[in-house]
């Protein structure tokens, strides 16, 4: 006859289950905190974007700003100052000058004007 059944679980491993489900449960609570204030939409539409146009003027715009140029011009950005179309550009935050994205709208991994790494 097999001795089957069910098998007490110690107190012990009661507890270990308690602490982990809390554990989860107040990291949960944490993230929830942690988006109170501006939402997530608001810090991208107030989203610093970098720009240079046509004719050789650099302009920074916001997100929001951005999508209403681009939304009221068929999806092309303006210069703000000659309305000249306007190409995407990142901003180094060392020399601040405005650099070319590479491959899909990524920052290179160096600064082309002083060599400042971006990680
Ligand atoms: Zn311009
Ligand atoms: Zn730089």
């Amino acid at each position: 006859m097999k001795k089957q059944g069910t098998i007490p679980i110690p107190n012990g491993v009661k507890i270990a289950v308690a602490v982990v489900a809390l554990a989860g449960a107040g990291f949960f609570v944490w993230r929830s905190f942690s988006h109170i204030g501006p939402a997530e939409d608001d810090s991208f539409t107030t989203m610093p974007r970098y720009f240079t146009c046509a004719a050789s003027h650099d302009f920074t715009t916001t997100s929001e700003e951005m999508r209403r140029v681009v939304t009221a011009n068929d999806g092309i950005m303006l210069c703000t100052q000659c309305k000249s179309p306007a190409v995407e550009k990142f901003k180094c935050p060392k020399c601040s000058k405005f650099g070319d994205f590479v491959g899909f709208g990524q920052t290179p991994p160096v600064c082309p004007f002083c060599n400042a790494k971006f990680e």
